[in-house]
């Protein structure tokens, strides 16, 4: 039996950066990863051009401060996002797709009722703050509140409520109709926003050098990280905690930080932590989503106005520029089972003819596409964080908190899931364990 200070679960970069400031504070630190690579939900493969395609996160913005802190200190280079593209969004339903602000099944009124509504959420995302949302007096009404229920409260108009699904789920959230209104306003008001999403705050930059190569560089850092080495048990003690992996190796350790999803969390083993902290971590829950990425020779949607942003009804829910040539799509979790169904090579036609619809038919012929379905991937079992309604209230105040020597970190830590709250909780995890707190 090995004998590190702390044994980090997941090598994610939630658990990559507590195993680095650990490290950094003089602890001995093991880091087991069940896959056989680092990095968890940011993947990247290289193209021979050269071009680094990313298979999973990939883009932050301004609010993301501990991201963008840690970049620097690793020495690698942010540059601007798709946010930049020139050129108008496109948005497709089953009867139209619409190049520019306003899609055409929109009328002035439509314009109207959104500006209601928008003013509408600025009172309640103002109404909640974000580093103590447990004081907000409309915690409970609000998170037993469903965002579409809210905006029919708000009298906003039908096409208002079709472009706020698209929206949603062309981030692949869960349907506004299963989404908690205050999970949605908490997460606006932690990005910064008092208002609806600010593209500025969440994901106008990313790095050049790729977005995994984030983790890979903090990987290349660390003492002793295992890969293929999945973990299945976690017995917490006052003197000495010990994790036990899938191939029956024990390690003994002075404190655990647990760096997996909700969903994988859920299929450990855990005692020697309160029943309250088990129920807490077990109630929390993904939105599953998969992501499909095409590569052409060139960005040839510019030739027609278009910024290669879309938002559709289609199984694909959104489409962005990830850098020349590249196209991003996400499956939202409605749409999922639809997408996942298929074999592959359907799977692929499929997409690239909504590709098509979009941008032309120069769509169809792409140089290569990669498909992940983080979905069902048994790792990840989702994509980010989601809060249904009642979710908030259920999981309760215990969320992202620590219960020494057990400490957890993860994107699923922090109120709306993302790298940011990845290295947000992993270094705040690291600093907790340094602290004995
Ligand atoms: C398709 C997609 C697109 C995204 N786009 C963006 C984006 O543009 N911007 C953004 O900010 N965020 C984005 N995200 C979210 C972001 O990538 C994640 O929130 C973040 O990377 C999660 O980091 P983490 O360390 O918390 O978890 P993970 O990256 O999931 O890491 C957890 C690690 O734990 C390992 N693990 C699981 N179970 C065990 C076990 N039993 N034993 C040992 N190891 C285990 C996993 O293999 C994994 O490596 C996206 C996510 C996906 C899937």
């Amino acid at each position: 039996m090995s004998r590190p200070d702390v044994v980090v679960v997941g090598a994610g970069l939630a658990g990559l950066s507590a195993a680095r400031d650990l490290e950094a504070g003089g602890a001995h630190v093991t880091v087991l990863e069940a896959r056989p690579r680092v990095g968890g939900r940011v993947e990247q493969v290289e193209l021979d051009d050269g071009r680094r395609v990313q298979l999973g996160g990939e883009v932050v913005g301004n609010a993301h401060t501990s991201y963008l802190g840690l970049v620097a200190e690793l020495g690698l280079t942010l540059t601007a996002s798709y946010v930049a593209e020139p050129g108008e969004v496109t948005r497709q339903v089953p009867e139209a797709v619409d190049v520019g602000e306003w899609p055409s099944w929109c009328t002035e009124a439509d314009r109207a009722s959104a500006e209601k509504v928008e003013a509408a959420l600025a009172t309640v995302v103002r109404g909640i703050d974000p580093d103590d949302p447990w004081s907000s007096p409309d915690l409970e009404r609000l998170d037993r509140t469903s965002v579409g229920d809210w905006m029919r409260e708000v009298d906003a108009s039908p096409a208002v409520m079709r472009l706020a699904e698209m929206f949603q789920l062309s981030m692949s959230d869960g349907s506004i109709e299963r989404t908690s209104m205050f999970a949605h306003a908490r997460q606006l008001r932690a990005g910064g926003s008092t208002g609806s999403y600010d593209y500025e705050q969440w994901e106008n930059l990313r790095v050049a050098e790729g977005s995994a190569s984030v983790a890979l560089t903090m990987a290349a850092g660390l003492r002793d990280v295992r890969l293929s080495t999945p973990v299945d048990r976690i017995s917490v003690g006052a003197t000495g905690s010990v994790v036990t992996t899938t191939a029956g190796e024990t390690l003994r350790a002075d404190a655990v930080v647990l760096a997996v999803p909700a969903g994988p969390a859920r299929d450990l083993d855990i005692d020697g932590v309160s029943e309250e902290r088990l129920r807490s971590l077990r109630r929390q829950r993904h939105a599953w989503a998969a992501k499909f990425v095409v590569a052409y020779d060139r960005s040839f949607w510019r030739d027609r106005g278009q910024n290669g942003l879309a938002e559709s009804e289609g199984v694909l829910g959104s489409t962005w520029p990830q850098q020349e040539g590249v196209l991003s799509a996400l499956v939202p979790p409605e749409r999922y089972a639809a997408f996942a169904a298929a074999d592959t090579e359907t799977r692929t036609r499929e997409a690239l003819a909504q590709v098509a619809g979009l941008y032309g038919a120069e769509a169809t012929s792409p140089q290569q596409t990669w498909t992940r379905l983080w979905g069902t991937d048994p790792w990840t079992q989702g994509y980010v964080t989601q809060w249904r309604p009642g979710d908030v209230t259920e999981v309760g105040p215990l969320h992202g908190t620590h219960e020494p020597p057990f400490y957890v970190c993860g994107s699923d830590q922090w109120v709306a899931g993302y790298m940011e709250g990845a290295v947000r909780t992993g270094r705040a995890a690291a600093a907790a364990a340094l602290g004995g707190g």
